[in-house]
């Protein structure tokens, strides 16, 4: 019996583990500089949590969530997005008190059940900032500074930023209206999922993949017509900061975003050339998500970005990541001896912290060579006859071929030499 990946998954093989710590750690530098700092949540909530924010007709809850029950009876899901989880430890912690603003991100697998193609798996694994505490539009446009920073930092150039504001539940009120004002003439032309939104929640037509109900939305009303007042200068406030930030940006009243706890500013990266699944990252304000799960009426703005995506625009634009490392040192010794006097201080050298190969399978001074040689380590450190008689052992650079003896007893002379790349 052969076991096979589950469809929709894949492994980092170690080959590419280094361009995620790459792509990982430039994130953590970047979001920590604008002062966010990490929270890790479970990998599985409370079904609910899912169903109550994101919205009980949302896709995401009704066709893509891994529910399962646990032994007592329990019902859990495998959390399919990160602002959810989020926002209940922000309650359940009372990260409200003491400090007005919480600024968060996280690191990690997500869970969907939707049908695998490129730039879509069933696992997947985002980035995320969240901004707790303020309706401040300069908010709105730190969070898509951050998500711009970032993707552009790494080198991408194919990229554009499209904004939009949904309004806030006020202002939805009336779009809705006026939306089925709309497509009520339609309405036997409309799939079946979308003669169901159109009582529900009509803005989730806008979002369908089928064609026929695309080509009926595409004269439909713009929440953008709709907003009130306040929205409409939210809106306004948040362009402008964006321009102070020279964020460039294109303004696309479609975007409605899948979820429902979404107010006010909604924003997408997209990138030309990985396919259909072209949006890099995606987020917005949620002003009403906090209240809606049992908090505060508590003000937020996030976004959450997908690595797999990233991963295929960076090929795409051909920017190469580091691979994994060479070795700064390949130990070669002869003889049971030269291993016995090596070993302790091959502990010693890797505590360090440096990168140090040994391969004692290999016997002949040559086939250990090669060995040295093709892993591109930079240097060969041979223990042999002549050195074990000194205590020593001789370093080689393995590109210009230089080499001189050093003491083992004290080693830091050897160790500084590896360390500074000195010889
Ligand atoms: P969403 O929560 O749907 O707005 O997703 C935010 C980002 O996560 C998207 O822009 C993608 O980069 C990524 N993403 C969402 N769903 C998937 C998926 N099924 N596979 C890979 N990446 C995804």
């Amino acid at each position: 019996m052969q076991y096979s990946i589950p469809r929709g998954t894949y492994d980092i093989l170690p080959e590419d583990s280094p361009k995620w710590h790459r792509v990982i750690a430039e994130f953590r530098k970047l979001v920590e500089a604008y002062g966010y700092a990490e929270i890790v949540t479970p990998i599985f909530e409370q079904a609910a949590l899912f169903e109550r924010s994101s919205g009980e007709s949302s896709d995401v809850v009704k066709k893509e969530m891994y529910r399962f029950t646990d032994r007592k009876g329990r019902e859990f899901a495998l959390r399919p997005e990160g602002t959810a989880p989020v926002a209940r430890s922000y309650i359940e912690n009372r990260m409200d008190i003491g400090s007005s603003y919480t600024k968060l991100y996280y690191l990690g697998p997500m869970f969907r059940y939707d049908r695998p193609q490129a730039g879509r798996y069933r696992q997947f694994y985002q980035y995320g900032v969240e901004f707790i505490g303020s309706n401040n539009p300069y908010y709105d446009a730190e969070i898509i500074a951050i998500l711009w920073n970032y993707l552009t930092g790494l080198g991408l150039k194919k990229l554009h930023l499209e904004l939009n504001s949904v309004g806030c539940s006020v202002c939805a009120k009336e779009y809705d209206k006026a939306l089925r004002d709309y497509f009520q003439p339609y309405l036997n032309q409309l799939c079946p999922d979308c003669q169901e939104r159109f009582e529900r929640k009509p803005r989730r037509i806008l979002d369908c993949k089928v064609k026929e109900c695309g080509d009926i939305a595409k004269k439909a009303p713009i929440q953008l017509d709709y907003l009130d007042e306040p929205c409409r200068e939210h809106f306004s406030e948040v362009q402008h900061y964006l321009d102070l930030m020279k964020i460039p940006f294109i303004i696309n009243p479609r975007i409605v975003r899948g979820l429902d706890y979404y107010t006010n500013t909604a924003f997408e990266v997209i990138y030309e050339g990985i396919g259909a699944q072209n949006a890099l990252a995606g987020g917005g304000r949620y002003n009403g998500l906090l209240n809606q799960i049992g908090g505060k009426n508590i003000p937020a703005v996030g976004f959450a970005g997908g690595f797999e995506r990233l991963f295929l625009s960076l090929n795409e634009e051909k920017i190469t990541l580091p691979g994994p490392p060479f070795p700064e040192v390949f130990i070669i010794t002869i003889g049971r001896e030269a291993q016995e006097l090596i070993i302790p201080y091959l502990n010693i050298i890797r505590v360090k912290g440096i990168y140090a190969e040994y391969e004692p399978d290999r016997a002949s001074l040559k086939a250990q060579l090669k060995a040295a040689n093709n892993s591109k380590a930079y240097y060969a450190l041979l223990i042999g006859e002549e050195e074990i008689k000194q205590k020593s052992a001789l370093l080689k650079n393995l590109e210009s071929g230089e080499q001189k003896l050093y003491s083992l007893e004290p080693i830091s002379d050897l160790i500084k030499t590896i360390q500074n790349k000195e010889l």
